[in-house]
Formats: C-alpha cells, sequence, structure tokens
C-alpha cells in the first residue's frame, strides 16, 4: 500500500478503481463531444473522519451534448435513475462526470448552474475528465467555493484486473491519486 495521502478538505474522497473504468468504458479518447452520467457510493465515518467512497459511474448516453456542454434533461434522469435503481440499489448519488474533450479540467458557469441546480447537496462532486490530456479533477463545495480536491485515494480491490488498472491509471497526474492496494 503506497501513503502519501492528502487528508485535507472537508472528507477523505476514495475513488473505487472500477468507477473510473465505467467513465473510461463510456468515453473513447476521441470523443469530440462531452458526455456525463452520474457518480453513485457511500459516504460514511471511520477512526479517520468523514469519507466518500465513489463507488460506480452510470454512463447518460442519451443526454444532448456539444462540444463544450452536456444537459441534463428529465428524461435523461428517468435514465439514470432506474439504471441507479437497477445496478446499485443500495448506493447513493454523490454527484455527477462529465467531460471535457481537450479543454482542460475546470467548471464552466453551466457546469455550475448544473451542480447548484441538480446535484444539491453539500457534499455532491462534481468529477471533470479530458480524454485528450487524460486529466481528472475532483470539485467539491469547500467553504461555500466549488474547489479542485487536492487529491484522490483510488481504491483497488484485491484480485482486480491488472490490465485495467494500467489502462485507468496509465498518465494519470501522480499527484492526484494515491493506490490503495489491499496486500495481495
Ligand atoms: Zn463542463
Amino acid at each position: 500500500m503506497e501513503q502519501k495521502g492528502d487528508r485535507s478538505g472537508p472528507f477523505d474522497l476514495y475513488l473505487r478503481l472500477h468507477a473510473l473504468l465505467d467513465i473510461l468504458r463510456h468515453v473513447p479518447e476521441a470523443a469530440r463531444h462531452e458526455l456525463g452520467g452520474l457518480l453513485v457510493g457511500q459516504i460514511g465515518y471511520d477512526e479517520q473522519g468523514p469519507f466518500m467512497l465513489v463507488e460506480r459511474a452510470l454512463p447518460a448516453p442519451q443526454a444532448p451534448s456539444s462540444r463544450v456542454s452536456v444537459t441534463f434533461t428529465p428524461e435523461v434522469w428517468e435514465g439514470l435513475w432506474v439504471a441507479k435503481e437497477r445496478e446499485c440499489p443500495e448506493a447513493r448519488i454523490v454527484g455527477w462526470y462529465h467531460t471535457h474533450p481537450a479543454l482542460g479540467v475546470f467548471l464552466s458557469e453551466q457546469d455550475r448552474f448544473i451542480h447548484r441546480h441538480f446535484f444539491t447537496e453539500a457534499f455532491h462532486l462534481a468529477l471533470v475528465f479530458d480524454p485528450a490530456t487524460f486529466v481528472w479533477g475532483v470539485f467539491r463545495w469547500e467553504d461555500g467555493n466549488l474547489a479542485l480536491a487536492p487529491g484522490v485515494f483510488v481504491y483497488v480491490e484485491a484480485g482486480g484486473s491488472p490490465p485495467d488498472m494500467d489502462q485507468a491509471l496509465r498518465e494519470m497526474d501522480p499527484a492526484w491519486i494515491i493506490l490503495l492496494r489491499p496486500e495481495e
């Protein structure tokens, strides 16, 4: 287990590798339009304090999108809710993700609008991924601002497939992730 974790911020943030793979399967490297979906998981407390574990990402393939935006219509929400109840009924909605092809990682005015209107819990995350440069970032509320989290712990289950892992973590900024890997 590698330990160089940054535990600043309102809660420790863990991403299950599976959630990153869900996003990579949804987002072709060459995708030129934005793509998005939901993040689901759990929040809780352990001996370190409050934490969030993002367990899965559920794509919204029908979401209307352009090169610079993605839209969550009522029909998109309906489809996402059905998928969540079918695939992870025990999990909570913990935020959303979308891509910025070749645009970099930030939140636009429209992204902030979506976040404020549809992701209203104080713990809700906005994950942004640029498939052209393989840069990831997670934004969350901190002192009234949607701030970029300094890093996440990527949780890799024992028996997780190494090729998948290598693909998911390929060019990820090493400052951003801390791998938690159970002893084999
Ligand atoms: Zn955006």
